[in-house]
């Protein structure tokens, strides 16, 4: 076994890097006040959470600021998944009269199996496909968005493949109808660029564990002026749109992860994405019979899907496991069966490549020489289960 480890599994979640800790240390055991306390040890708190709230607003380009210069567009919460659910349910809330949500076949569960339960309470939900290289069928998308739709959700990147999504065309489509449209930018926030007026969003998720910052914090963009019903209700904290005392310290990490990734996209951008294609690259190079999947001219810069064929993905992991090398499969493990994920299935990626499919994912954490061990130590593991696959032998 080895005692290093090559983190490559970052859209799964990435490490609080230590700037971001030492900015939320004091809010633990010296500033532990409660920011709704009257007192000015707790008040005090409130202004530091204002202060993270612009960063998150600066990193969406979210520019509304009241009279106080708060960045009331965006609302704290405890992850991305809140987040995605609380915009569909405001939706729903602000368009009591419309029934429909139209979203994506490879949205991440927190959309999708939402979304489910609000099927089996009696609304209609229509899930728009991708071809086979993950892009999203607009003009199925025209189609399905109507009078009666509230709200259009589509990722801005995809978790799996690293898919960009067109995603102010896709809020033009629910406008024109009338309906609110909501991103799911978990992924793509503080990778790519992200302008909340330029797209005309109307609600916009993120969560702090994919950027750097702790897990159990996210946000919520709401465009100003609509009307937010809160999915958590209790006391007034968040302008009285989201209840429970504030995760102060892990709001003071998002704030400044936000801050550290606008001031380094434009570069952290260029690094992830020539280290991600020169792996890739030494992959196809050295490994016959793989393939990368996603719209491969419009991805997240750090992230890549490659499929080995005739292989399973669980295996390649286990041995990858044993150079330290982390990573995701692309299975989901359903009643002790693993089935490919719904978006590999959506976008109609064979059985036999699907199964052996593997999500290497980047962060600034990473550096050329890791992704060269990887690329190094993969071709004889792949070669090796190759050896014993059945389904090789049947394809050679
Ligand atoms: N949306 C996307 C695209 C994700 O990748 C994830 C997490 O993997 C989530 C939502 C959920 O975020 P959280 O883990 O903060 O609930």
């Amino acid at each position: 076994m080895n005692d290093r480890i090559i983190y490559l599994d970052n859209n799964a979640t990435t490490a609080v890097t230590p700037e971001i800790f030492e900015v939320m240390r004091p809010y633990f055991c010296e500033k532990y006040g409660n920011p709704s306390s009257i007192h000015r040890f707790g008040g005090s708190i409130a202004a530091d959470i204002e202060n993270a709230r612009r960063q998150v607003a600066a990193l969406l380009g979210a520019t509304y600021r009241d009279k106080d210069n708060c960045a009331t567009e965006i609302i704290f919460t405890s992850c991305g998944t809140e987040s995605d659910n609380s915009a569909i349910n405001a939706a729903l809330a602000a368009l009591p009269e419309r029934k429909k949500i139209v979203t994506t076949a490879v949205e991440h569960p927190a959309i999708l199996h939402y979304c489910e339960e609000l099927s089996r309470k009696g609304f209609t939900v229509e899930l728009i496909g991708v071809d086979n290289c993950g892009r999203l069928d607009m003009s199925a998308m025209e189609k399905a968005v109507d009078e009666n739709t509230a709200i259009v959700s589509v990722m801005w990147g995809n978790n799996e493949t690293g898919t960009i999504f067109p995603v102010a065309e896709a809020a033009e489509i629910a406008h024109k109808k009338g309906a609110y449209f909501h991103t799911d930018a978990v992924q793509a926030a503080g990778k790519v660029p992200i302008d909340v007026n330029a797209a005309k969003i109307d609600f916009l998720s993120i969560s702090g564990h994919k950027l750097h910052a702790p897990k159990g914090v996210g946000a919520l963009y709401v465009r100003r002026g609509i009307a937010f019903t809160p999915l958590i209700c209790g006391g007034h904290q968040e302008r009285s749109r989201r209840g429970g005392t504030e995760n102060v310290a892990s709001i003071i990490g998002l704030g400044e992860a936000c801050r550290i990734a606008k001031e380094n996209l434009a570069n952290e951008y260029r690094t992830l994405k020539e280290m991600r294609d020169a792996f890739e690259a030494k992959l196809l190079k050295t490994i016959p019979r793989i393939r990368i999947n996603g719209d491969l001219e419009n991805r997240l810069p750090g992230t890549s899907s490659v499929s080995f064929e005739c292989i399973e993905g669980e295996s390649i992991l286990m041995l990858l496991d044993v150079f330290g090398i982390c990573a995701s499969s692309g299975s989901a493990c359903t009643t002790g069966s693993l089935e490919p994920s719904h978006v590999l299935r959506a976008m109609g990626i064979p059985y036999s490549a699907a199964h052996g499919t593997i999500r290497f994912s980047l962060s600034r954490n990473n550096t050329m020489e890791e992704l060269d061990f990887v690329a190094e130590k993969l071709p004889p593991i792949i070669a090796r289960l190759r050896e014993i696959s059945p389904y090789w032998e049947e394809e050679k």
